[in-house]
């Protein structure tokens, strides 16, 4: 599964999780091409969040070093991989990869299924999207408050989408996506976290100075205060970079820093 994407793009490792060095284009060309071949591919798109999810919860660990494309959602990637002298062509931010996606689609005919956020949410991210890119088509929404999985992975595989945008937060939207995979009938599913809830006009993105100055956080925090505790895995990812010796980031297959993946 995780077979062309690795030969071919740059992979590198932060903790002990894996991360392609991938610029925008690149990973919409990838998707564009995996969604072609046979098969379901996962993307991941990763923040330090994560990364700090996968030091003590080795299932997932495991489930995004075998996704197929894992792009930098976070800003503290870019930061980390350049205290370890490695870098990364720029952030690629769920967000802006669905709208960059939205633009490709609709040159092609292809399509999108929303599944996820509160109720009503993602038929209006779908509103925003069908108004910004003319011809993208919605093959499907479905809000993420579902309590059984089977009508919904029926859904999706019915509607022949080209691309699942699963924006059930993380770590559920990768497992449920992995979990159905095989049934799903699509050939890429991307984790977009609360993705809807911005296209949808429901929360307000960070301005562009903010985001320009990685910034995006602290907008986040000051709108959502209850983020804070979540928020917290910012500075223990920030310690344990600082406290690496430079082997925090590595390339895919090199030495990862001292202390072990598993610890906190
Ligand atoms: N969500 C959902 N079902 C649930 C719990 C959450 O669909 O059972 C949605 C929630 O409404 C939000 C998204 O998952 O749209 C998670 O957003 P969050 O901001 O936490 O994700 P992030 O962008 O930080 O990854």
């Amino acid at each position: 599964m995780s077979s062309s994407t690795d030969s071919t793009l740059e992979t590198l490792q932060v903790l002990g999780v894996k991360l392609h060095a991938v610029s925008m284009d690149q990973a919409v060309q990838r998707v564009l091409a995996m969604a072609r071949e046979p098969g379901f591919h996962l993307v991941v798109t990763l923040g330090t969040e994560m990364v700090m999810r996968a030091q003590h919860d080795s299932e997932f660990r495991e489930l995004v070093n075998q996704a197929d494309l894992v792009v930098a959602d976070g800003a503290g990637l870019l930061w980390a991989a350049r205290r370890c002298g490695l870098s990364l062509p720029e952030r690629v931010a769920g967000i802006d990869l669905v709208a960059r996606l939205g633009e490709a689609l609709a040159a092609s005919g292809g399509s999108f299924f929303l599944l996820g956020a509160a109720p009503g949410v993602a038929e209006e991210a779908a509103r925003t999207l069908g108004a910004r890119f003319p011809g993208l088509r919605i093959a499907g929404v479905q809000d993420g408050f579902f309590r059984e999985d089977e009508p919904v992975v029926q859904a999706v595989a019915s509607s022949k989408a080209t691309v699942l945008l699963t924006g059930l937060g993380s770590p559920r939207q990768e497992g449920w996506m992995r979990r159905h995979q095989e049934r799903l009938g699509v050939g890429v599913g991307i984790g977009v976290g609360g993705s809807f809830d911005v296209l949808s006009g429901r929360k307000t993105r960070a301005p562009h100075w903010m985001i320009r100055l990685h910034l995006e956080w602290l907008f986040r925090l000051a709108c959502e205060p209850s983020r804070l505790l979540r928020m917290m895995a910012l500075p223990r990812f920030m310690g344990r970079v600082l406290g690496s010796g430079g082997r925090a980031v590595t390339r895919w297959g090199g030495n990862p820093a001292p202390g072990g993946s598993e610890s906190r």
